[in-house]
């Protein structure tokens, strides 16, 4: 094909598409899927080899926000049988974050519920980032808290932070249809907060929720402007109890392409598989291994995933290999500022960026809501590709915040 000759020769010279090029990704043919996904995949092998990053989410707070975003099991008014508790306290942290590296995480995202932290938050927060180097000097720490004030992205970074997640989660133009308590000009201003204070920004999108494919391109592009170092890519996983839980828009096929446009939108990002990836690639999770680098390990905010050894499995019977505390993730030309895979660089666009997610499910890409998918969830009988699938949904029952162990 053409355009994906033509794609794979852009990603390699870090060149954009157009936005028809991105919207033809997704319009493809299921005949055609496999073309894309080794199109694109030999994007990803040019920038980041056969290495899979592993990221571990601590949901420090969960639940109770007074936020309202629709896709989101922590929102106000949630009617989902998510966990809730205040927040950690800094050893509790450290011996959660301490089972994901001891898994083969490499970086942990602290996570909280809420429109954004004060002051006193941020100590909390600074305290929970020194505890957890003291104990493990070679992690890179991600703070995922929701909009920042002046100043507080300063602090985390003195604190010892590597990173700040905030999403842009979708399109400008229906940003409302899904969160009207905060804006995306919101988002937008503290993921450029976080860039400006030397933190690695972290933000992406959720898919699934409703939206067109011209706001996937959207979204990805805007991404792509604001240039941050990671772009967690989730699938809405529609919690009972929450306004989008009768979104069962996806099917594996589906997210490929997805995950394939944003490779090759942002071809020198670590494009991260984050909540839903259980849910809704299921069986074909190993071939978005080709697509995106980096994944979380375990469970997420308040949905459990697949065992942790699962993942690591997966991952070695794709033939990919997890990405080791000293390699650096991002390609040298970005890598250049800092923990390994951030601040720095050039980048897909240009840069200052945008935010991290938020605390939604899917990783700590943003903050809303609940966490992904099932944890291992028993064999069920097949399904047509877009059948809702709540059986597969399991709200996060251990770990940070129970007696139980966690999923790493
Ligand atoms: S995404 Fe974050 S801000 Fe929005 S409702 Fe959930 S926890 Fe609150």
């Amino acid at each position: 094909m053409d355009l994906l000759n033509t794609l794979v020769d852009k990603g390699l010279r870090r060149e954009t598409p157009t936005r028809a090029e991105a919207l033809a990704v997704l319009a493809t043919t299921d005949d055609e899927l496999l073309d894309v996904v080794a199109a694109a995949g030999k994007v990803r092998r040019h920038w980041f080899g056969r290495r899979v990053k592993l990221n571990y989410l601590v949901n420090l707070k969960s639940g109770l926000c007074p936020e309202d975003c629709s896709y989101c099991s922590q929102r106000l008014g949630s009617k989902a049988d998510i966990l809730k508790y205040t927040w950690l306290k800094p050893d509790e942290a450290s011996q959660a974050a301490a089972a994901g590296l001891a898994g083969g995480a490499k970086r942990v995202c602290l996570v909280a519920s809420g429109r954004g932290p004060t002051d006193r938050d941020v100590d909390r927060v600074s305290d929970t980032i020194k505890a957890i180097k003291e104990q493990n000097e070679d992690v890179e720490v991600c703070a995922c808290l929701g909009l920042l004030s002046d100043g507080q992205a300063e602090r985390l970074r003195e604190a010892g932070a590597d990173a700040y997640n905030h999403n842009l989660n979708t399109s400008e133009s229906t940003y409302g249809e899904i969160t009207t308590t905060h804006t995306y000009a919101d988002r937008v201003d503290t993921v450029r907060k976080a860039h400006a204070a030397g933190l690695s920004a972290c933000s992406g999108l959720i898919a699934g929720m409703g939206e067109t494919d011209e706001d996937l391109v959207d979204v990805v592009f805007s991404l792509r402007e604001l240039d941050p170092d990671s772009v967690p890519v989730n699938f809405l996983i529609p919690f009972e109890g929450t306004p989008l839980a009768k979104e069962w828009n996806l099917t594996p096929q589906r997210c490929l392409r997805i995950l394939a446009m944003v490779r090759f939108v942002c071809p020198d990002v670590e494009v991260r598989i984050a909540g839903g990836r259980e849910v809704h690639l299921r069986t074909m999770q190993p071939l978005a291994l080709h697509l995106a680098n980096s994944i979380f390990l375990g469970d997420y905010l308040t949905s459990e995933g697949q065992a942790g050894k699962a993942d690591l499995e997966m991952i070695a019977d794709a033939g990919f290999e997890v990405e080791g505390a000293g390699e650096v993730t991002l390609p040298e030309h970005r890598a250049s500022g800092g923990c390994g895979s951030h601040a720095g660089g050039g980048a897909c666009g240009s840069h200052d960026g945008a935010g991290c997610g938020s605390h939604e499910d899917a990783g700590c890409g943003s903050h809303e809501g609940g966490g992904v998918c099932g944890s291992a969830p028993a064999p069920a009988p097949a399904a047509s590709a877009d059948e809702p699938r709540p059986d597969l949904v399991a709200v996060r029952r251990r770990g940070a915040g129970t007696d139980l162990a966690p999923n790493a």
